[in-house]
């Protein structure tokens, strides 16, 4: 008998388990392993400022606090660590986009994030115009912390590698029972599978594809942090860097293409000239959502039965807060955020 069975090994169903574990629920994990799944390709930065206008993401002063003290404790739990405050050092691609730095970091509620600008004698580098620093960043090894996390279910008995079949699913009066498996709820958080759940069929997913490369390149150094200019580099230790990421709309294929390479080889181009060498390649799909907003709450079908899902690009930063926050209206009733509800797509 479990409390709760979390259909989902990403980084939501992640998040939620642990929370849920931690506060002395019963959990059964439903997971096929997916070397493609979004949180094993993911970049892992956590960024407050997003895009060319630089604006903070959505509720950042709240999710990046709580996702730091989050993913603290679950490095203490594990015995690892994953977490790395990291600056992100963001290239300036023309003045313009400097004197929009010099603009926004004038505004208060900026100040903790925009940091100063630098111009840097980073030989292999390309940064004629300066860098500004953004502060309460991050980087996650999120190879590492999905691993260490499933073998952590592994040895607690809490986890079922295998493909969840609908078929097999009863939603009784009080309980719903899979195959023997009985459990007072089921939550699912299936990042873009979530599309196949009859559950959940009405809600409005727009997948984002997104690819990344590993590069080695012997000649290539900064400062401890992560370049950022159209796409990242993140150094890996040994002369490896992460560079990423592309976005293909509503591109369902979980396999690298010629172009997502192309595209990737120019970003990093455009920040270092130096030759490398392509070391891996990757791609996976995220769970974006029309609206940019997770999807939490219960199916129209059963009470019984919960979503966690559409994570979008985000899904480091906001799989904390958000599932802590289901966990609250799932044990104490305490209202969903309407912004994240999914009752906001009922006619
Ligand atoms: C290239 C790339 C770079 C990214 N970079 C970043 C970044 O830097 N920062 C950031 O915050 N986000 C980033 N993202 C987005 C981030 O990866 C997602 O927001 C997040 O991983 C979504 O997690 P999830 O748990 O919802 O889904 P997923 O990671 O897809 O996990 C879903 C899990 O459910 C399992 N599953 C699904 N259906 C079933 C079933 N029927 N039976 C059994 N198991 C099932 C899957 O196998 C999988 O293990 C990136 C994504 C990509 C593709």
């Amino acid at each position: 008998m479990y409390d709760y069975i979390v259909v989902g090994q990403g980084i939501a169903g992640t998040c939620l388990t642990f929370q849920l574990l931690m506060s002395g629920k019963k959990v059964l994990v439903i997971d096929e392993y997916n070397i493609n799944s979004s949180s094993n390709v993911a970049t892992g930065i956590i960024n407050p400022i997003t895009g060319r206008k630089m604006v903070k993401s959505w509720m950042v002063d709240e999710l990046l606090p709580f996702a730091k003290t989050f993913y603290e404790r679950m490095e203490v739990e594990l015995g690892i660590q994953f977490y790395f405050s990291k600056p992100i050092f963001k290239i300036f691609t023309g003045i313009q986009e400097q004197n929009e730095w010099l603009l926004r970091s004038d505004e208060s509620e900026y100040a903790t994030y925009l940091s100063e600008i630098i111009y840097p004698e980073w030989p292999s580098v390309h940064a004629p115009f300066g860098v500004g620093v953004i502060q309460q960043t991050a980087w996650l090894d999120m190879a590492l912390l999905m691993k260490t996390f499933r073998t952590y279910l592994k040895q607690n008995n809490a986890l079922l590698e295998e493909k969840f079949n609908f078929d097999e699913l009863t939603i009784g009066d009080q309980r719903v029972e899979y195959r023997s498996i009985s459990a007072d709820k089921i939550v699912f958080c299936e990042g873009y599978r979530g599309r196949y759940n009859p559950y959940f069929d009405h809600l409005p997913f727009s997948f984002a594809k997104g690819e990344a490369l590993t590069v080695h390149c012997d000649d290539l150094e900064f400062p401890d942090g992560i370049l950022n200019k159209g796409g990242q580099i993140i150094p890996l230790g040994n002369h490896l860097f992460n560079v990423g990421s592309t976005f293909q709309w509503n591109d369902l294929d979980e396999t690298v293409s010629p172009e997502g390479m192309q595209a990737l080889k120019k970003k990093f181009e455009k920040t270092c000239s130096l030759p490398y060498e392509i070391v891996d390649r990757k791609a996976g799909i995220r769970p974006t959502v029309k609206d940019r907003r997770p999807f939490l709450g219960a199916s129209p079908k059963s009470e019984m039965v919960f979503v966690f899902n559409g994570m979008g690009t985000k899904g480091i930063s906001l799989s904390p807060f958000f599932a802590s926050h289901l966990i609250n209206h799932l044990e104490k009733g305490e209202s969903l955020m309407k912004e994240v509800d999914i009752r906001r797509f009922d006619n």
